[in-house]
């Protein structure tokens, strides 16, 4: 079953979580010279058109990108993620294409970077092929983002982020990340490994944080924004990302940036965030 398109989704503000999470993580692996791997493993097509009828039926980005797009005064975290959405819009005033996380990440990528991005969905693959054909350091399969973790760790370069971004339509998702990190650790445990999830049910979000204390991994940082209080009606409460290994920065940015995050993109007042260590070092 594959149904879920994430044009519907594109810019919203889990997509901002998510995103300035993916940009913070690359930023420090640059930080040292040495070539690092990026593994993308439910890469979408990497560019939407927001202005396009699938976007424009749910205008999720309204409630994301576009409460920071003309905001002066960023936190300078936020204003660097919002450049590189600018950029591809060309500089230009209105908000027409956001990028997905492979965009972000090959925005940033060096020479002597490499990447692998894996797409299943039949329309979305060629989409996703497409938007990167003149990329010489990325490659893009249409593979199960899963196996890749088996598959191509550890990296060569013994450096490397992978982020795991499922769209969580099956419930067999909720556990297929706990074992995809712990696959991908046994193998490459230096690596970073950033997973995103949604918090719709509460009870289904925490067997991945069980699953991930019971794994034995140390090193497990939690990053959540929430726009109510968690509800057992429909709907996505909040988001977060998991982070192993991540950079020591990680945590000081996040808390600094949060605070406004929440304060921007839920006007309303209802939002709480927190980052939390799922398991300590
Ligand atoms: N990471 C993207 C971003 O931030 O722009 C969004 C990815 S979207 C949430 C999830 C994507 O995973 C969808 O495009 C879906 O077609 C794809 N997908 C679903 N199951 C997959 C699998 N087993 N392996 C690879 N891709 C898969």
């Amino acid at each position: 079953m594959l149904s879920y398109r994430h044009s519907f989704h594109a810019g919203n503000h889990a997509d901002v979580l998510k995103h300035i999470v993916l940009m913070l993580i690359i930023e420090n692996l640059k930080q040292k010279e040495k070539g690092f791997y990026y593994l993308d493993t439910h890469a979408g097509v990497g560019r939407y058109r927001l202005f396009d009828e699938t976007a424009e039926k749910t205008a999720e980005f309204k409630e994301g990108i576009a409460r920071l797009w003309e905001r002066e005064n960023l936190p300078e975290e936020v204003r660097r993620y919002v450049q590189i959405i600018k950029r591809l819009n060309y500089g230009g005033k209105e908000l027409r294409y956001y990028a997905g996380s492979p965009l972000i990440a090959a925005g940033l990528l060096r020479a002597q970077d490499r990447a692998l991005l894996t797409e299943l969905h039949p329309t979305d693959f060629p989409l996703l092929r497409n938007n990167f054909k003149q990329y010489a350091n990325i490659s893009v399969k249409r593979e199960d983002g899963f196996q890749q973790l088996k598959a191509t760790l550890p990296p060569k370069e013994r450096r490397g982020l992978v982020l795991i971004d499922p769209p969580y339509e099956l419930k067999e998702d909720y556990d297929l990340t706990v074992k995809a990190i712990e696959e991908g650790y046994k193998r490459f445990a230096t690596g970073i490994y950033a997973l995103w999830y949604p918090v719709v049910l509460r009870q289904q979000t925490k067997r991945i944080f069980k699953g991930l204390e019971n794994s034995g991994i140390r090193k497990i940082l939690k990053i959540e924004l929430a726009l109510r209080p968690d509800s057992d009606q429909r709907g996505m409460t909040a988001s977060g990302m998991i982070v192993v290994n991540p950079p020591w920065q990680l945590e000081t940015q996040m808390k600094k940036i949060l605070p406004y995050l929440t304060e921007v993109l839920v006007p309303q007042g209802t939002g709480h965030w927190s980052v939390q260590w799922i398991t300590p070092e």
